[in-house]
């Protein structure tokens, strides 16, 4: 969130962190001098909060992660113009049309179903397309799964779990894993790993997202990019004449 934050700065987008959840969702809804609003999973609290419900409560128009039921929901039906693409997926997305490789008629394997990376990932390389295979925690043969994908897209929080072996040479490989594992060299005693284990992948991969650097960012630019859209589309629709 530190980096969303200083990201909106840099835009002279206003940010904001609020606590009193629902009413301030509502008001930041009433605000039409706002066109953006994120709530920032998980929601942190002793108290048990309905999730669904919060994000739910975000106006769709502003909903600039794209975790509304009213968004997923054309996104799921392949109206990508009439909806705001959640975050990770959209950098994901930009990152393998930057490749230069297309997207229709290849093989693509999602590792994950969560509803701000998984499936949004799914839908949008779907209606790009590819032929989709999701993969998820009870997904008999992985490996199997993975070593057909001309396109792979993991986030599944596990470190380094995907293997260069699995994968197919040539492939494109997106990683959104964020992982902390110990490293008595670093200060911290810590280092940022992916879900993929790079060192591996590399060798295998036509392309390669590293983390961190890789997805992070661009999760972070689509949401600017989002919020900005929204602006903009507030602005045509209420201009006066
Ligand atoms: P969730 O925990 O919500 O979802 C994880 C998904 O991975 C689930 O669908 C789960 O399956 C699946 N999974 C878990 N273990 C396995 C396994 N062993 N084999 C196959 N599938 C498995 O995580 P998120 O989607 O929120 O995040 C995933 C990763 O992406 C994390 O590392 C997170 O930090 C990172 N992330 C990065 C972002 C960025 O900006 N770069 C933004 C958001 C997330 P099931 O549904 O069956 O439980």
């Amino acid at each position: 969130i530190s980096m969303k934050l200083k990201a909106a700065a840099e835009v002279k987008e206003k940010s904001k962190c609020h606590f009193k959840i629902l009413h301030s969702i509502t008001e930041v809804n009433e605000n039409s001098s706002v066109h953006g609003l994120i709530v920032q999973l998980p929601l942190d609290s002793i108290h048990k909060i309905d999730t669904e419900k919060v994000t739910n409560a975000v106006a769709p128009e502003k909903d600039v992660d794209g975790l509304t039921s009213i968004n997923a929901g054309k996104l799921s039906r392949g109206d990508l113009g009439d909806c705001f693409i959640p975050c990770t997926p959209n950098g994901c997305m930009e990152l393998i049309k930057q490749t230069g490789v297309s997207v229709a008629g290849k093989r693509a394997v999602v590792l994950g179903r969560s509803k701000i990376v998984g499936a949004p990932m799914h839908d949008l390389l779907l209606w790009n397309h590819a032929t989709v295979t999701t993969c998820h925690s009870k997904t008999a043969d992985l490996a199997g799964e993975v070593s057909k994908a001309d396109i792979l897209v993991v986030g599944i929080g596990k470190a380094e779990m995907v293997k260069g072996e699995w994968i197919k040479k040539g492939a494109v490989v997106i990683d959104c894993g964020i992982n902390h594992i110990p490293d008595e060299t670093k200060a911290s005693g810590k280092r940022v790993v992916g879900d993929v284990h790079y060192a591996s992948a590399t060798e295998q991969a036509g392309y390669i997202t590293p983390v961190p650097g890789g997805v992070g960012p661009m999760t972070v630019a689509m949401l600017m990019a989002n919020t900005v859209l929204s602006a903009k589309r507030f602005l045509e629709t209420h201009q006066p004449g």
